[in-house]
């Protein structure tokens, strides 16, 4: 099977989306500090280009938590490989997520982190795929609705691949 990739969301509509997300972020927490928690490694493109775009004094922090193998099936099991450095304890919560499919990872961690006691805790998430969802999620910040199709680039892969692309792409297999 040969894999094609077809341009979905190009970068200049990313950039601004993300711009608008930034403004809107910083806009929410006026004279607040954030602590924002990227969830690694899907995420980390977008986080590195919101977090420029939030006007606020913000600590970067990371967390890795498994889903997806080198298939295009979520396990539904769900395992924290790298926790937070700090105690979120009193602290605004900003959890960047590259895509929120069935739901299931983003439920288990806000559960996991909300027993940590910070002041507030919201989601943004670059990509949402609303007809997938199978546990309910409270997404604060969308960039995106997609369709049920599975999507690449800009920090998302296929078997670890695609994550440079600059852009969102619907990944095709084609017989070869
Ligand atoms: P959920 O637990 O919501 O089903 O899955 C969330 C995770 O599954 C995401 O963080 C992402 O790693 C992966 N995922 C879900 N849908 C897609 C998709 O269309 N493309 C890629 N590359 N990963 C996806």
């Amino acid at each position: 099977m040969k894999e094609i990739i077809h341009e979905y969301l190009s970068e200049e509509k990313l950039n601004n989306r993300i711009k608008e997300l930034g403004e809107q972020i910083t806009a929410d927490f006026e004279g607040e500090e954030l602590y924002v928690v990227c969830i690694l490694k899907g995420a980390v493109y977008f986080a590195t280009e919101l977090t420029k775009r939030i006007n606020l004094p913000i600590t970067l922090d990371f967390m890795s938590a498994s889903s997806y193998g080198a298939d295009t099936k979520s396990s539904g099991v769900v395992k924290i490989t790298r926790d937070l450095d700090e105690s979120l304890k009193d602290k605004n919560v900003l959890i960047i997520e590259d895509i929120v499919d069935t739901g299931r990872t983003l439920s288990y961690l806000l559960e996991m982190l909300k027993k940590r006691q910070p002041k507030s805790i919201k989601l943004c998430t670059l990509l949402d795929k609303p007809e997938r969802r199978v546990t309910e999620v409270n997404v604060d910040y969308c960039g995106f609705e997609v369709p049920d199709e599975f999507v690449v680039g800009y920090g998302l892969d296929y078997a670890q691949k695609y994550r440079n692309l600059p852009y969102i792409g619907l990944l095709e297999f084609v017989e070869s």
